[in-house]
């Protein structure tokens, strides 16, 4: 495999191949958007879902062990996080494309295309809930 292959990855609900926006950062390619199924519109949870763990005052995540649980146990997500149980499990959004990706009319925009739309504002607008 050179370092220009872009990998692709299976789609945890269909099965389909996954192809993400990926950018020449002059010593190889570097993913610089998520994971998506065109089968089935699956796309990859990304750093968004970090910002909805519960940290310390250190800026540390916490994690949480039930009763029963092994291990270091799971992260806390604060209220109003917009995943649900299957696509934290997958890593994955279902059947939707991540509310943080570039996208032109709800459809996903590689990097080169969301910046040209951006210049001439046809970027979709997030409206977002921050986490709090
Ligand atoms: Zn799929």
């Amino acid at each position: 495999m050179s370092a220009y292959d872009t990998p692709t990855e299976k789609c945890p609900y269909c099965n389909g191949e996954m192809e993400a926006d990926y950018v020449d950062n002059g010593i190889g390619m570097v993913q610089c958007g998520p994971y998506h199924c065109y089968g089935c519109e699956a796309s990859e949870i990304g750093p968004e879902l970090f910002d909805w763990y519960y940290k310390d005052r250190e800026g540390s995540t916490l994690y949480v062990i039930k009763p029963g649980e092994d291990g270091w146990g799971h992260p806390v997500l604060k209220p109003g996080h917009p995943f649900s149980d299957i696509e934290l499990e997958t890593g994955f959004y279902k059947g939707r494309i991540s509310p943080y990706a570039n996208t032109v009319n709800g459809e996903l925009v590689d990097h080169k295309e969301a910046k040209e739309m951006y210049n001439i504002g046809l970027l979709d607008e997030k409206k977002l809930g921050e986490p709090k």
